[in-house]
């Protein structure tokens, strides 16, 4: 098949790149920057510029594309994390409807959609999406597939939650307090923590990609949802280090602000989508899913 994807330089983006490479797929990467390989094309989608001619004839389009999230969310920084990831789905929904065969067209989307803080609430595609900044973005993000929707394109939404992978910027961040023996549960440890392999992700992907059946969003996370206190255990398991030091919850509003949501707010996701179409997990518990992590 022949994939066209937005985000291929980032992490998720090259780990998909690779893959789908190593299966035989034909891929074409959108580039903000000239053009340096055979398989790069240009698009602008700040101004939603994209040439609909260069991409050929693609059968799916993936947006990975989004500004790091793990920054402070300064007004200005705000509009770049939304506009960057609508202004990427709006410019590929609108080529994706001016193609002559509808392509399918998926984007990554955030479990943080669903709100801050949910408690033990089970949280499935057919929940509502929450209130706060995070919510809005979401809402936006996957707003902007519906002129491709409406133009004949299957299209479907990502609701990722942290992907484990040893190489994955965020896993090193969680994982570096551990590998210096600092490592413990952050704020009560009792929150649900979204998180799913990158083999899982990978295969997620290309599972819906590969489906008619599959639209709409999507929950990427284990099926067995793990608590913070039990993510914790599991990975100062797997390091081989102690997990003493319990990051309080308000130091970590103080450095973090409202990002912190993501980390000790409990979104307890379940992939339902995916189930029930058939999909099964490599790695379903939080400890079968760090293990391949790290290995
Ligand atoms: P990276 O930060 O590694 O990559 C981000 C990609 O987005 C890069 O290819 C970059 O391209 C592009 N990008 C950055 N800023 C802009 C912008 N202003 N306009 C257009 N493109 C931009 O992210 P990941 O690969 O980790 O994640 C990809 C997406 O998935 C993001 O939206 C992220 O929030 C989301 N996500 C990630 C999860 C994870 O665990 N990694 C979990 C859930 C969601 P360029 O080279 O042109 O700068």
């Amino acid at each position: 098949m022949k994939y066209v994807l937005a985000g291929a330089s980032g992490f998720l983006g090259k780990a998909l790149a690779r893959d789908l490479v190593a299966d035989g797929h034909q891929i074409v990467r959108l580039v903000r920057r000239t053009p340096a390989a055979p398989d790069e094309v240009r698009w602008n989608p700040a101004e939603g510029e994209l040439d609909a001619a260069a991409l050929g004839d693609p059968d799916v389009l993936v947006n990975l594309a989004g500004a790091n999230i793990g920054r402070p969310w300064t007004p200005t920084y705000r509009n770049t994390i939304r506009e960057s990831r609508v202004s990427t789905t709006a410019t590929l929904a609108a080529v994706a409807s001016r193609l002559e065969r509808p392509p399918v067209l998926i984007t990554q989307s955030g479990i943080g959609g669903y709100g801050m803080d949910l408690g033990d609430q089970i949280l499935t595609e057919d929940s509502q999406l929450g209130e706060g900044f995070l919510s809005d973005v979401v809402r936006l993000w996957e707003g902007a597939l519906e002129p491709a929707k409406e133009a004949g394109s299957r299209v479907a939404a990502l609701r990722t939650g942290v992907v484990l992978d040893r190489y994955a910027p965020a896993f090193q961040l969680l994982s570096l307090p551990f590998r210096v023996g600092l490592g413990g549960r952050l704020g009560s440890g009792k929150q649900y923590f979204p998180v799913v392999s990158l083999t899982d992700w990978l295969r997620a992907v290309r599972f819906v990609a590969e489906h008619d059946a599959v639209s709409g969003p999507v929950n990427i996370s284990l099926p067995a949802p793990a608590t913070n206190e039990e993510f914790t255990a599991a990975l100062a398991t797997a390091l081989h280090r102690p997990a003493f030091v319990p990051v309080p919850g308000v130091l970590m509003k103080v450095a973090l602000g409202e990002f912190v949501w993501e980390l000790i707010g409990s979104k307890r996701a379940l992939p339902s989508r995916l189930q029930s179409n058939g999909f099964t997990f490599h790695y379903p518990t939080v400890a079968t899913a760090l293990s391949a992590a790290l290995n």
